[in-house]
């Protein structure tokens, strides 16, 4: 660690906290970060030429790895005839297509560079839409970093959130409403208490900003039925689930078709680049045709389209989430398995190539409140424990796992045979 040290020394003096993303600052595991120097398949390399084997793959964005071949040939071509135009070009239009094939309730989608900015874009056409001006979002999700989004629930009966940062202004937060994950009655509650006020419910449907929480099934067809009946659009935050826990998300998962969903992550390949869309009546009211402005730079750029469709092209393939969950649920039962041996409370879930590990007694965790009582402490020893054995699990107890197609059955092994020392050592 020696040179990243130095490194993040030098950092903290040019950029805030020394990092371009809070959680990469490690802070919430009580340590340093690594610096990387290179990346290939399932392993990252750190200046002091340290391999880790990568269970965060970018954030999920990396479904088949660092540096896939296939994604650098196709984006070295590209590059050739163009880096970006700011003028329409045919990838966009057949991008849009075949997302919109592979997710059923996407009739029209407009692309964009990151997933903050499609769930930004996504709450202002509910909101000009549904001419109202509340939304409703649940303890837990992760949204980006947009003002309506960093809201906190209200103390005691208080239906108002209350900013979680400082720099959102109190007029943004009482028109956010945070609930409780999975709790259907408290959502009934609170549309009767909001009359035609609310434009959006919006949710990750399988969360992955708590650790790994599953919507349960009835809770979230209740919620499609009171958006129906309440003229409330329903919006499905699967920048992170799309593509990842199954081809055509967590909607293909539950059979519910949401009025709109956001996208990221792996539609762009590693790219900077995400989508929001849905219901074409909905959607029709963006700039140019209807009243709700949206725009980007960089929206839609060559580069980020050719590693979507390339990453799509992949992923599409016969078999490729089957193998994916299968691989997942290798590592999980193995892990499982492991720290069953020792009296230790510990539980996973995954589905496709997305995975939580929780050190928690609760029986079933269903919302955040549960998350929050994982240990702390265990998971801090843990993730230092790993990080020196060369697996790099996500800095945060808050945080998802992933892994992706070039993750092999060696480096599962590994990780498990890690994982018993830490145990062998601590329990
Ligand atoms: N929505 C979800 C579910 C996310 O997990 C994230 C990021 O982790 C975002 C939105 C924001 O995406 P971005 O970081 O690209 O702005």
């Amino acid at each position: 660690m020696k040179k990243s040290v130095k490194e993040f020394k030098i950092a903290k003096k040019y950029i805030p906290g020394g990092v371009n993303s809070p959680v990469r600052s490690f802070n919430a595991v009580d340590s340093k970060p690594f610096f990387i120097k290179k990346s290939k398949g399932p392993f990252l390399y750190d200046i002091d030429n340290k391999k880790y084997i990568d269970y965060v793959g970018s954030w999920g964005a990396l479904i088949l790895g660092h540096c896939d071949s296939r994604i650098l040939k196709s984006l070295s071509a590209s590059m050739k005839i163009g880096i970006t135009y700011g003028a329409p070009c045919q990838n966009e239009v057949l991008l849009a297509k075949k997302v919109c094939k592979i997710f059923p309730s996407i009739k029209k989608i407009r692309m964009v560079s990151s997933g903050t900015e499609a769930t930004m874009s996504a709450i202002r056409l509910a909101r000009g839409f549904t001419k109202r001006d509340k939304i409703i979002k649940f303890d837990g999700c992760y949204h980006g970093h947009g003002d309506s989004f960093l809201i906190k629930a209200g103390s005691g009966t208080s239906t108002f959130g209350v900013p979680n940062s400082l720099g959102v202004t109190s007029s943004t937060a009482k028109d956010t409403i945070s609930l409780p994950y999975n709790d259907i009655d408290k959502v009934k509650r609170t549309i009767d208490q909001n009359k035609n006020k609310i434009a959006c419910i919006i949710i990750e449907p399988i969360a992955g900003n708590m650790n790994f929480v599953r919507s349960e099934k009835l809770f979230l067809e209740s919620l499609k039925e009171l958006c129906t009946k309440n003229k409330i659009i329903l919006i499905f935050d699967e920048v992170m689930t799309g593509f990842r826990v199954a081809l055509g998300g967590a909607q293909s998962i539950y059979k519910i078709k949401p009025d709109l969903t956001t996208l990221g992550k792996v539609l762009g390949g590693g790219l900077p680049m995400a989508a929001f869309g849905g219901n074409a009546e909905i959607m029709e009211n963006l700039t140019p045709n209807g009243g709700v402005y949206q725009a980007g730079t960089l929206s839609g750029n060559p580069l980020a389209m050719i590693a979507g469709l390339k990453t799509l092209d992949v992923v599409m393939r016969e078999g490729f989430y089957e193998n994916l969950h299968k691989q997942t649920g290798y590592l999980m039962q193995h892990l499982n398995a492991a720290a069953s041996k020792h009296k230790l409370h510990f539980k996973t879930d995954y589905q496709g190539g997305m995975f939580g590990l929780f050190f928690n007694n609760a029986k079933e965790i269903r919302n955040f409140k549960q998350v929050e009582k994982s240990s702390q402490k265990i998971f801090i020893s843990f993730f230092k424990y790993m990080l020196n054995e060369g697996v790099f699990f996500a800095p945060s107890l808050f945080e998802a796992g992933f892994i992706s197609s070039s993750h092999t059955k060696k480096e599962f092994d590994h990780t498990v045979n890690a994982f018993k020392r830490f145990l062998k050592k601590n329990f």
